[in-house]
């Protein structure tokens, strides 16, 4: 495009996930100060300390966990992308640390929180009731401090849990298929989680590479994915479907044979739990604002609202 002399030429947008270790060096500073006006960055933090660390510790060094060494860094990346949001990933063992942990984030500035469980079949009897637990404890905290005024938390969708109409919401989860994931060799995927290193059980779905481009006869498959091509009758006729997601790799990784039409339900109680705890959440906030002589109307002047529909 600078070749041609296009005016594309510099509508481009580089959107990063990283784990914010080395964002303070003069090397990604550099990079920054470059390209900011092109740039979104996403620090990923898990929440405090000891949720954090669970889950994200260096390699070959024991149990020691990054935390220290992310935190350290969200101050400067909030004071060049204010307004930045974070993402965390909710498994069996960090349920107890949801509350304190969604708290911890606004308490560092960080006022756009997306969360979500894992899709694999971790979960163990009673986690659904810990997940409600935790949620209620953070719709309580989050309603009684005000906090909804400037902060979001995706848990809190007022859209989810609701019948969907086979026909009208039949569209697939995400994008596989219709994008395109690359890796370090050039090798080409629907999705990372069709990547080698992303599967347990399965062969990698590889649809082309960057010399020879991409093989439309292996991405056929994904020609004709829905909600209702990939799912059991009970998840079509479900009355709490909407906001119950699934993950296309997870899918084909978990199914009998080498599909992506099986849909994976392990996150099925956490989903109901999920709705359960939103519907508390939406009911407690309406009852206080109304108590205020805030309208529904114009609860949305009073309620920050998060940009993302819902993580995967
Ligand atoms: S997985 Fe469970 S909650 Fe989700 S749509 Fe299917 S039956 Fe409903």
């Amino acid at each position: 495009m600078f070749r041609l002399n296009h005016h594309w030429f510099n509508s481009y947008r580089f959107s990063f996930s990283t784990n914010g270790i080395n964002y303070n060096s003069d090397k990604v500073q550099e990079f920054i100060s470059k390209n900011k006006a092109h740039l979104s960055i996403g620090i990923t933090i898990d929440g405090t300390k000891t949720k954090h660390d669970l889950n994200r510790i260096w390699k070959g060094e024991g149990e020691r966990g990054s935390y220290e060494d992310v935190v350290r860094n969200i101050p400067l990346w909030l004071s060049q992308f204010p307004g930045a949001g974070t993402k965390v990933t909710i498994s069996s063992d960090d349920i107890p640390y949801i509350c304190e942990s969604v708290l911890h984030l606004y308490s560092l500035g960080i006022h756009e929180v997306n969360i979500n469980c894992v899709f694999e079949n971790v979960w163990k009897d009673g986690d659904d009731m810990k997940f409600q637990e935790q949620l209620l404890k953070l719709a309580d905290a989050i309603i009684d401090g005000c906090l909804y005024e400037d902060n979001t938390c995706s848990f809190f969708n007022e859209q989810i849990g609701k019948p969907l109409d086979r026909i009208l919401f039949n569209q697939n989860w995400c994008g596989a298929g219709k994008m395109l994931a690359i890796d370090a060799q050039g090798i080409f995927y629907p999705c990372t989680r069709f990547a080698q290193y992303s599967l347990r059980d399965k062969k990698a779905w590889e649809i082309g590479n960057i010399k020879d481009g991409i093989n439309k006869n292996r991405l056929r498959p994904f020609l004709r994915l829905d909600r209702c091509t990939q799912s059991k009758q009970e998840c079509i006729d479900c009355e709490v479907a909407s906001g119950c997601a699934w993950c296309q790799g997870e899918n084909y990784d978990t199914a009998e044979s080498p599909t992506v039409y099986e849909r994976s339900t392990a996150i099925c109680k956490m989903h109901k739990a999920r709705v359960r705890a939103n519907n508390y959440y939406w009911n407690k906030l309406y009852r206080k604002l109304e108590l205020e002589g805030i309208t529904r109307e114009d609860a949305e002047k009073h309620v920050k609202k998060s940009n993302v529909q819902e993580p995967c």
